[in-house]
């Protein structure tokens, strides 16, 4: 059988009762939009990162969309961000009539090179959205001192860092607000579509609220900015907050995954993960670097393993997004990575036998390249 690159059947025949009590407590609590689950997951999340709000929505694109909208950020407005990620951070910042601006990322971490930001901020920047991308954080302090001098906002793209810290900050308690995907690959995942957003501000949780619901601000009345509807679903939301009381478990077993690739994979020349210093990774996707990327992954399939890029074509070079005017070689080291990274199998339930065959099946390849 193919060995995925990922897969959430292990998982679900562990916690099967725990998610099928949640669907249960939903279907019979006789509200099922907007109800206790939505409110306790919100309440819940807030708290696990220590702020004062959480206001799900339908997905993390939207959490991003809604995130800056709420932070101020409208059409004309320039938000930086970078090109190497995943498209959804780019299409929320568009979605909005904003300009998405790109800087370049670090050679070693593949995040955004805060030293580049001060270089593309002009009189139009509104804000900035660092990514924290594959389960580690973007360096913080320089953007926020960008933010002081500048008067700018920052929103976290935490999609893909749930649980990490950075100088023992958790992800998303760093800046004006965060947006969290819980797609279900995600580092805390539903059994569907779902998102949020957090902050310690009163007013972006008010006006977040009524972004979700076609900009009502109590049930019938539309204030300022007419919406869409991007609810949370109850069912979903009662999934995660299950799933939110094992999340340091989930990121626990990430991490032994990535230890054990890093003990049977460390003395080949596959560039394995490097955790910056004062980062806590939480191994989102396990991403290694090879210039024979290419055959690496075609002769892993004789093994029935399959892999995965993330992301094989940096946004900027996307025919969707050619209207921003970027033009191949603009960033050269995400076009760098794009043709050398690939992503080994990584989810908490992987298990020993799993993962033996996937660092059995690549030092084979290795050795042939
Ligand atoms: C998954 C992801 C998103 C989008 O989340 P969805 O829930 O799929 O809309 C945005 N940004 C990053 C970095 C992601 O990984």
């Amino acid at each position: 059988m193919t060995l995925r690159v990922w897969d959430y059947l292990p998982e679900f025949a562990e916690e099967r009762e725990e998610i099928l009590s949640a669907v249960e407590t939903v279907f019979s609590s006789g509200q099922l939009i907007l109800g206790k689950s939505v409110r306790g997951f919100e309440e819940e999340f807030a708290a696990y990162h220590g702020l004062a709000h959480c206001v799900g929505v339908d997905n993390g694109t939207n959490a991003i969309k809604l995130g800056l909208q709420a932070l101020g950020v409208g059409p004309g407005d320039e938000v930086i961000t970078v090109s190497n990620t995943a498209a959804p951070t780019v299409v929320a910042i568009d979605s909005l009539g904003a300009r998405p601006v790109f800087v370049d990322v670090g050679e070693d971490d593949y995040l955004m090179d805060t030293a580049q930001v001060t270089d593309v901020i002009t009189s139009r920047t509104k804000a900035l959205l660092p990514v924290h991308l594959y389960g580690q954080c973007v360096d913080m302090a320089p953007l926020r001192g960008l933010a002081a001098e500048h008067g700018l906002r920052i929103l976290e793209d935490c999609a893909q860092a749930h649980g990490a810290r950075h100088q023992g900050q958790l992800s998303g308690t760093m800046s004006d607000a965060a947006a969290f995907s819980f797609y279900p690959t995600k580092v805390l995942g539903a059994y569907g579509d779902g998102g949020g957003v957090v902050t310690s501000e009163d007013e972006v949780s008010r006006r977040l609220r009524r972004l979700r619901f076609y900009g009502m601000e109590d049930h019938y009345y539309t204030l300022e900015t007419p919406a869409h509807n991007s609810r949370l679903d109850e069912v979903q939301a009662e999934i995660l907050r299950r799933k939110l009381t094992r999340l340091d478990d989930y990121v626990a077993g990430r991490r032994a995954v990535a230890q054990r690739y890093a003990e049977g994979l460390g003395d080949t020349d596959l560039v394995l993960p490097r955790t910056v210093p004062g980062n806590e990774h939480v191994y989102y996707v396990y991403v290694v670097r090879h210039p024979e990327r290419d055959r690496i992954i075609e002769e892993l399939k004789n093994y029935s393993i399959s892999l995965n890029i993330s992301y094989p074509w940096p946004v900027h070079t996307m025919t969707g997004f050619a209207h921003l005017g970027y033009t191949k070689g603009d960033l050269p080291i995400t076009e760098k990575l794009a043709g050398e990274i690939f992503s080994l199998p990584m989810y908490p339930s992987l298990g020993r036998e799993r993962q033996d065959r996937v660092i059995d099946a690549v030092r084979e390849v290795l050795a042939r390249i």
